[in-house]
């Protein structure tokens, strides 16, 4: 009653990355290998890639790189050839933080009038693509710099001009027209002639005439009885007696 044989795994041939390999069982109580003749296979390993990537070309902003992972099994002491290509993605323009001003060129500034033009460069060195916007035009900033008043006779006007280009432009203000609200002179009617009221305007030298109306005119005879003497009657007090006759007389006598 000997004791049980303990088997063990022996390597007779190594697996490698690609190829089989074999192994036996031997007792470690006794050393007796079972089985002489039967070798078990050993399965191959398959590659075991590195994690980093040997770059043979670095990727652009619009090209793929590439480069290849290598097997790091060692087998007596050199390094499974095996390698594997990797492609790098391209990785694509950066133009920056698109928020961050500084980043902003500008090829034409905005006037209030045209447009202007903005870019933004890759930041890649190598790189020359470039994206260009519009930056708006801006507009005018009229502000009110001056003012002609208008006269009775002539326009006036307000002049604006923009604060950031200059550009100047009138506005004008209709003028005003005479303002005849001054009597200045009123001649006393006639049986001939109708009288008239001479008016200034407020505003300038100028006069205007206006013929008494009718009834100006009789308004005025009325006011006036005590210079009847010097003034013709009117037709009303005419047929009065006969001293109408010697004040028509006196009329024809003025
Ligand atoms: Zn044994
Ligand atoms: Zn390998
Ligand atoms: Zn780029
Ligand atoms: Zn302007
Ligand atoms: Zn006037």
């Amino acid at each position: 009653m000997g004791l049980k044989h303990d088997w063990y795994p022996f390597t007779i041939f190594p697996a490698t990355c690609t190829f089989w390999g074999s192994f036996g069982m031997k007792c470690y109580n006794c050393g007796v290998r079972k089985g002489d003749e039967i070798d078990l296979d050993a399965p191959p390993l398959g590659h075991d890639l590195e994690y980093e990537v040997v770059v043979e070309k670095e990727p652009t902003c619009t090209e793929n790189g590439y480069g290849y992972r290598q097997c790091k099994r060692l087998y007596n002491g050199s390094r499974c050839p095996y390698t594997e290509e990797v492609t790098i993605a391209k990785i694509g323009h950066d133009l920056g933080d698109l928020f961050d001003l500084r980043d902003t060129g500008v090829e034409k500034q905005a006037t209030c009038t045209e447009d202007g033009v903005a870019y933004r460069q890759c930041k890649r060195e190598g790189c020359d693509y470039k994206v260009n916007w519009i930056i708006p035009k801006t507009g005018h900033n009229y502000e009110k710099v001056k003012t002609v008043e208008p006269t009775c006779t002539k326009v006036g006007y307000n002049q604006y001009k923009c604060s950031i280009c200059g550009h100047t432009y009138n506005k004008s203000i209709s003028k005003l027209g005479h303002d005849f609200s001054e009597l200045i002179e009123t001649k006393a009617p006639t049986r001939n002639t109708t009288g008239y009221k001479k008016y200034k305007c407020s505003r300038c030298p100028e006069t205007k005439i206006i013929g008494l109306t009718a009834e100006e005119k009789l308004d005025y005879f009325k006011t006036n009885e005590d210079k009847q003497e010097q003034l013709p009657k009117t037709t009303k007090k005419e047929p009065l007696n006969s001293k109408a006759k010697d004040n028509k007389t006196n009329i024809f006598i003025n």
